[in-house]
């Protein structure tokens, strides 16, 4: 995969981009990385990049001259050709669509992305509009330059890279990764889009706090219903939001919220999830659910019920 970065700072790339698998997959030639510096497109000889705002207000915007003709030099794809070419062209902005594992896995299929880093208020909204095809964000916070979240995209996606990654099956079961089960590896389960389950190394105790039992039991089938069962557990703690998006999920014996009306607190003291009901039947949604005369909702939705103990 070639990854160009258009940027005012390219000096900044100098570090992230080198260790690790990232630094691997350059040196296998499995992603070629090019950055680019937007001041060598402007003509003017303090270079200027920057310019006042039409309509008044706060800061400077980034101009769209130095970085239509920057992608010029490039031999992108036409806009309107670019999915064909399996080529995207993609603006880092805090008002983007939210950068997930999805995105980066369909990134990572692509031959080339070229991503462009705003600095000040952001970049001349034509950019946007009719030069990228994409515009990002890495979530919602709002940081100084686009080169943070550059760097974060092309991570998450070389990662992806077939071949970048020692063991490919690691990719697929990862945090929010809707991955295939690997055959004869009955001990490791995906985490179906849910959070990765808890990981345990060697020494078995240390300083007092020890290894979960069932890790030393040999029984494959045990620690794979206690890896589901924790990374539920853990994702109704951290990201109740993401059972939305999860399909293949059966919670039963899900319990009225106590009565004092307290939430987060009782998360998991309250709800009782069967794991051996998880790989029961077929994938089920909520309305499944609902339907399912092993659960005893007490009237309520069970989702809303699961939001409400994970929130704040
Ligand atoms: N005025 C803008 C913020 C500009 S920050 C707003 O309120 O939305 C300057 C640049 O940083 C942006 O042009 C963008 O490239 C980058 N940036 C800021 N927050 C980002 C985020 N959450 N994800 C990706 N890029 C971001």
């Amino acid at each position: 995969m070639k990854i160009d970065i258009l940027t005012i700072f390219p000096d900044f790339f100098r570090g992230p981009l080198d260790y690790g698998i990232i630094r691997r997959a350059k040196e296998a030639g499995l992603a070629e990385m090019n950055l680019h510096d937007l001041r060598a497109f402007a003509h003017d000889r303090h270079r200027t990049v920057d310019d006042r705002p039409f309509g008044g207000g706060e800061g400077m915007v980034l101009k769209p001259e130095p970085i239509f003709e920057c992608i010029e030099t490039l031999k992108v794809a036409p806009r309107e050709d670019r999915r064909a070419a399996k080529q995207s062209v993609i603006l880092l902005s805090a008002q983007g669509k939210r950068f997930n594992q999805a995105e980066a896995a369909d990134l990572s299929g692509l031959d080339r992305i070229v991503l462009i880093c705003g600095r000040y208020e952001g970049v001349d909204e034509r950019v946007g509009q009719y030069l990228a095809d994409r515009e990002l964000s890495i979530g919602d916070y709002v940081l100084s330059g686009g080169e943070l979240g550059a760097a974060v995209i092309v991570d998450t996606v070389t990662r992806l890279i077939p071949g970048a990654v020692g063991n490919e099956a690691s990719t697929q079961q990862e945090s929010f990764t809707l991955g295939k089960a690997t055959e004869g590896n009955s001990s490791t389960c995906v985490s179906g889009g849910l959070l990765d389950y808890p990981h345990y190394t060697r020494p078995a105790d240390f300083r007092g706090m020890p290894v979960p039992e069932v890790l030393f039991s040999g029984n494959h089938e045990e620690i794979r219903r206690w890896r589901r069962r924790t990374a539920l557990e853990k994702t109704l703690r951290n990201r109740p939001d993401l059972l939305d998006g999860v399909d293949a999920l059966v919670l039963v014996d899900v319990l009225p919220a106590p009565a004092d009306g307290s939430t987060s607190a009782g998360t998991l003291r309250i709800l009782k999830i069967r794991v051996e009901d998880l790989e029961s039947g077929g994938p089920l949604t909520p309305a499944g659910l609902r339907a399912n005369p092993a659960f005893d909702p007490h009237g309520m939705d069970p989702l809303a019920v699961l939001r409400r103990q994970g929130g704040p």
